[in-house]
């Protein structure tokens, strides 16, 4: 029998896989075993990339013959069952003390059943979110592991050499125990879907009404790129918006479909919200928005219906452009704000141990949702690691006070010009909700103790109170 010659291992070998394989393979000191299912995308991998010096296997007990002790494999396949099939061929071949890292998207609840199931056998299972998509995976990824303390230790140098680097420290970091990783990769899915909501919403009113094409509303994101805003999302909304249709000579953003997809990571931190009681409203509305974008009969049945709009006349277009790049970035501070919430939240539902500053720091590099102001959050952490909310730290609230009349005009005349701005006017929604005195929530309360004799607290005295109301029969 031959020796085993490869200290890694990738199953998996699509887009992300092939990349990070590759990425490993280009770190001093690795030896990289590949294997997938079906044979050819490993010969292409092979071919096209003989500099890696992959060691190719055939089938799983290859596959393991090839891995040094303890064997180390990162699992990059469609998630769902085809990660269970992999998952149950790799336990049948590894041994007590091996690890199996699962990159893909993996659902946290999944992660959490298949690394209890696992460690019944012995081996390490951690689930590592990885973001940053094809590229992020070849040059360095933003990674997100969970699993055991234990299986951190031997992780951590491979992964620390293949993660993006961001002022000289690696975009990784053990977040916690079993699902915590992938449940961190999930909340940070959702933030993206809001950003880019966000984004949308912005160049929606800088095109609808500050009448600007996209080529111009390109040099508007460039230039905000170089501010606070500063972030891969606006990065990439400039090259989108300048980029020109060859067919058609149009701007490309005007001959694609408006009807945005959607692979479900967004609902994910919706529902789990959700089930954990944390209002993340401008996720949830990013992700609706999709959804309703999506649906083109009834679109089309309600594109004849009434505006009962006003015309939206701007007088300055320079402090136009202004307030809607402040309503973005207040919205923008307001969607991490609501993250960082359901972070916390579902840390102690399941018992993580999560350091929120640190999560920052790896989302500064390597990710979709990299951007300048993730340090502002790191500090904020670093000062205050209790802090009750996000919103609330001196820099952010500072932020989101000063761009206040920006946000209520944007808002306020895109509801008055018929524009929708779903998650620019939740999120000031949100706002008031919370430094709201009182809300009308006591109604709610009287409502229920009316219908369901649920009873309400009163704000005079300790106790629990129930009405005999009018209507009680
Ligand atoms: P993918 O299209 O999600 O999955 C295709 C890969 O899964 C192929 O290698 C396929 O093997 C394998 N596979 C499917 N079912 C299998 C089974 N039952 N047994 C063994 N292998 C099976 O690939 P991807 O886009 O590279 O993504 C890989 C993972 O990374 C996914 O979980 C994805 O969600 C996650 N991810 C993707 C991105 C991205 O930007 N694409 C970003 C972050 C994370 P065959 O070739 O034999 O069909």
């Amino acid at each position: 029998m031959t020796q085993p010659t490869a200290n890694i291992g990738v199953v998996g070998l699509a887009v992300m896989g092939s990349n990070l394989a590759r990425n490993l393979a280009s770190r001093e000191g690795n030896t990289v075993a590949v294997y997938n299912r079906s044979y050819e995308k490993t010969e292409t991998l092979l071919t096209e990339h003989p500099e890696a010096g992959f060691v190719a296997t055939q089938d799983y007990a290859e596959f393991a013959a090839a891995l040094q002790k303890p064997r180390t494999a990162i699992i990059m396949v469609q998630a769902g069952r085809g990660t269970d099939a992999v998952i149950d061929a790799l336990t049948e071949v590894f041994e007590p003390g091996d690890i199996i890292v699962d990159g893909g998207n993996a659902l946290f609840t999944d992660t959490i059943r298949r690394e209890k199931a696992v460690r019944e056998t012995g081996i390490n299972f951690v689930g590592a979110g990885i973001s940053g998509g094809e590229e992020g995976a070849l040059l360095g990824p933003s990674i997100m592991p969970g699993g055991s303390a234990e299986a951190w230790v031997t992780l951590k140098p491979i992964l620390e050499s293949i993660a993006a680097v961001a002022e000289g420290e690696p975009c990784v970091t053990h977040i916690g125990t079993d699902g915590a990783g992938h449940f961190v990769k999930m909340i940070h899915n959702g933030i993206e879907y809001a950003d880019m909501q966000l984004i949308a919403e912005g160049y929606d009113l800088l095109r609808r009404v500050g009448g600007l094409d996209p080529a111009e509303i390109a040099d508007i994101f460039a230039e905000w790129n170089t501010g606070e805003l500063e972030s891969y999302l606006i990065e990439i909304t400039a090259e989108v918006l300048r980029q020109v249709d060859a067919e058609t000579g149009k701007p490309l953003v005007d001959v694609i479909l408006d009807q945005a997809g959607a692979k479900g990571t967004g609902a994910w931190t919706v529902k789990s919200a959700l089930d954990l009681g944390v209002p993340v409203s401008g996720i949830a509305e990013a992700v609706f928005a999709r959804s309703l974008s999506s649906k083109p009969a009834q679109r089309t049945a309600s594109s004849g219906m009434p505006a009962g709009a006003e015309e939206w006349q701007v007088t300055d277009r320079d402090s136009f452009i202004e307030d809607v790049r402040r309503a973005l970035f207040a919205s923008k501070i307001v969607a991490y704000s609501q993250g960082f919430d359901a972070i916390v939240a579902g840390a102690e539902e399941f018992g993580w141990s999560i350091e929120k500053g640190d999560i920052a720091k790896i989302w500064r590099a390597g990710c979709i949702i990299r951007a300048r102001f993730l340090n502002r959050i790191t500090e904020a952490y670093a000062e205050q690691p209790d802090l009750v909310a996000l919103l609330t730290a001196p820099y952010f609230a500072d932020a989101v006070g000063g761009a206040l009349p920006s946000w209520r005009r944007v808002v306020a005349g895109a509801a008055l010009a018929g524009i929708p701005t779903p998650a620019f006017a939740s999120s000031l929604s949100y706002y008031d909700g919370l430094r709201a005195d009182r809300l009308p929530a006591a109604l709610i309360q009287g409502q229920r103790d009316f219908f369901g004799a649920h009873t309400y607290k009163r704000v005079d005295k300790d106790g629990t109170f129930h009405t005999l109301w009018s209507g009680d029969r």
